[in-house]
């Protein structure tokens, strides 16, 4: 038995890792290799409040505006001071950010941020910072890192007659192919967020909402899944798969515009091109059906080249290896399923309602975003809340060793055999994703949600009959697992009757005072509005 089981080696789990690997053992799993995780791909930064003319009740103000009301204050309050702690932590853990010629931090503005607050490294901001906690927990001699080991379901001590509290996970061994039992005094979900569960995403292909699906699988509570944020610009292009065209751009000058070349975004808001991207994703999606375009232009050419290649270098060598000269023309862009704003609740010290159980980064609904997220401002709070996570259970981690290890039986396969129908994941997955993409995505109502209830909940059973005679493979293990993420995601847009944030619906159009309350959701459970979990 283990100190600590970590699922996922994103920016929250290394950062958790690394924290509690100075008082304990950490089991750290991913379920391929420990760089494959979103917080590699993000591009624009870390959120802080560290200029002279910036504060913390700016930057919680900002964070407010963006969340449309449903922002946890005391959650808000601590993730904005934790700011300049978290980017000198990781500093002294080999992070190299971009500097003035004076040697001072570098500080960028992205949409819906007042002021200049965003800690970057050039456009590759995620890559530095995975990089250099990858780096340091290979080296740490507490920390055992399990590539390609995916999280299968949780063990609770409940399924086998015990009290509720979760001690561990079952974990597939890819490359072995068998599934290992794997107890802990704490079990961590760091297993980032579920884009996948759309057809278009910015996301990384292991985003596909695991530990969502296992947190509800294993009872914990949930809330707000009804706010998927979509990124305004997404690169479109019939060959590049995902690629991100950073806010940090119309932070910069680039203006959106027709393929016509005509602007549009002083139409939609009064920050025109540095509106939050909730209102600039429904812009684009407006115009887009409105003029029957597959794509619009997002255009930075009117700055000079030089400063373009030097802040965005990453999307400069992109863009040009598919033949786009970004400094002399526009480049072609279009909304994408980027952040899921809810997920497994979690207290001020990142606990699950599961007792055992911790929930961090983007799994992870704090309560910090509200109903739609200021950009760079999770990156912040897997930050904050994995530090505040690895320093509560140190003073516990003793007291837990102290008590008997559980008995857990191993995995049972049964007569399961090997899978023989492989069209049937890659179809199901297909049209799950088509489903969401179409009818519960930027723009939504009750008949696109009540279709996509009943095609999601006809696939659902399909898969899990699929699941329980075959054996998992980590195809069959996503597919359930988004089957699950789409299922509470319309079921929490459906008891959303209002448009607040990042849910909108054509059938209540307005933001309604009564519904300023958090959705929460469990297995058994269904969607209701309640009142804030930690504020
Ligand atoms: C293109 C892009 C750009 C972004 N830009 C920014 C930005 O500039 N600023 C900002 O603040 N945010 C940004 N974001 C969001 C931010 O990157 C993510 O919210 C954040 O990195 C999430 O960190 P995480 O540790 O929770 O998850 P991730 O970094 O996604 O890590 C999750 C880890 O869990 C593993 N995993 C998943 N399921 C399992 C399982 N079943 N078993 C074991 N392991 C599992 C994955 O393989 C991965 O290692 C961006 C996101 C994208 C996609």
């Amino acid at each position: 038995m283990t100190d600590y089981l970590v699922l996922g080696s994103g920016i929250a789990g290394l950062s958790f890792a690394l924290r509690a690997a100075r008082h304990g053992q950490v089991v750290l799993v991913t379920k391929r290799t420990g760089n494959d995780a979103a917080t590699g791909w993000a591009q624009g930064g870390v959120a802080a409040a560290l200029s002279d003319g910036d504060s913390f009740e700016q930057h919680a103000t900002d964070t407010h505006d963006a969340g449309a009301g449903l922002c946890h204050e005391r959650v808000v309050d601590l993730c904005v001071r934790g700011g300049p702690a978290a980017i000198a932590w990781l500093h002294d853990v080999g992070a190299r950010f971009s500097r003035t010629p004076g040697g001072s931090l570098d500080l960028a503005r992205e949409g819906g941020h007042s002021a200049r607050r965003v800690v970057h490294a050039g456009d590759l901001t995620g890559q530095e910072i995975q990089r250099a906690l990858l780096e340091a927990a290979r080296a740490h001699p507490n920390i055992s890192l399990l590539e390609w080991h995916m999280g299968v379901d949780l063990i609770t001590v409940s399924q086998f007659g015990g009290p509720d509290r979760c001690v561990g996970a079952y974990i597939l061994d890819e490359l072995q192919g068998r599934i290992e039992t794997v107890t802990a005094r704490a079990t961590v979900l760091a297993t980032g967020g579920a884009g996948k569960v759309y057809l278009y995403t910015t996301n990384p292909d292991v985003a596909t909402g695991d530990g969502v699906a296992m947190a509800y699988r294993a009872g914990a509570w949930l809330g707000n899944m009804e706010f998927f944020q979509f990124h305004p610009t997404c690169l479109y292009h019939p060959t590049a798969k995902n690629f991100l065209i950073s806010e940090a751009l119309r932070g910069e000058g680039a203006r959106l515009c027709l393929t016509s070349g005509e602007p549009f975004m002083s139409q939609h808001h009064h920050l025109g091109d540095l509106a939050p991207r909730d209102v600039v994703a429904r812009a684009i999606d407006y115009e887009m059906k409105r003029s029957g375009l597959e794509y619009v232009l997002l255009d930075i050419s009117h700055k000079p080249a030089g400063f373009v290649r030097e802040r965005f270098p990453g999307i400069y060598e992109k863009c040009k290896s598919l033949g786009i000269d970004i400094t002399a023309e526009p480049i072609p862009v279009v909304p994408a399923a980027h952040y899921m704003c809810g997920g497994v609740t979690s207290d001020l010290d990142g606990r699950s309602s599961l007792p055992g159980l911790w929930v961090l980064g983007e799994t992870a609904f704090t309560g910090l975003h509200g109903a739609n997220r200021l950009a760079s401002n999770s990156l912040l709070e897997g930050l904050v809340f994995a530090h505040r996570a690895a320093d509560k259970l140190a003073g516990g981690i003793e007291a837990l060793r102290q008590q008997p290890s559980p008995e857990v039986p191993d995995w049972e396969s049964g007569s399961a055999v090997a899978s023989d129908e492989a069209v049937v994941v890659s179809h199901n997955w297909d049209e799950l994703r088509r489903t969401m993409w179409n009818y519960v995505g930027i723009v939504r109502s009750n008949s696109r949600l009540e279709r996509a209830a009943r095609r999601v909940a006809l696939l659902d059973e399909e898969i899990r009959d699929y699941y329980w005679r075959h054996l998992v493979t980590r195809d069959l293990l996503e597919l359930r697992n988004i089957a699950v993420v789409a299922q509470l995601v319309i079921s929490c847009a459906s008891a959303r009757k209002e448009s607040r944030g990042l849910h909108f619906t054509i059938d209540y159009p307005e933001t309604l005072e009564s519904y300023a309350r958090d959705v929460a959701v469990k297995r058994g459970v269904s969607p209701h509005l309640r009142g804030a979990w930690s504020a």
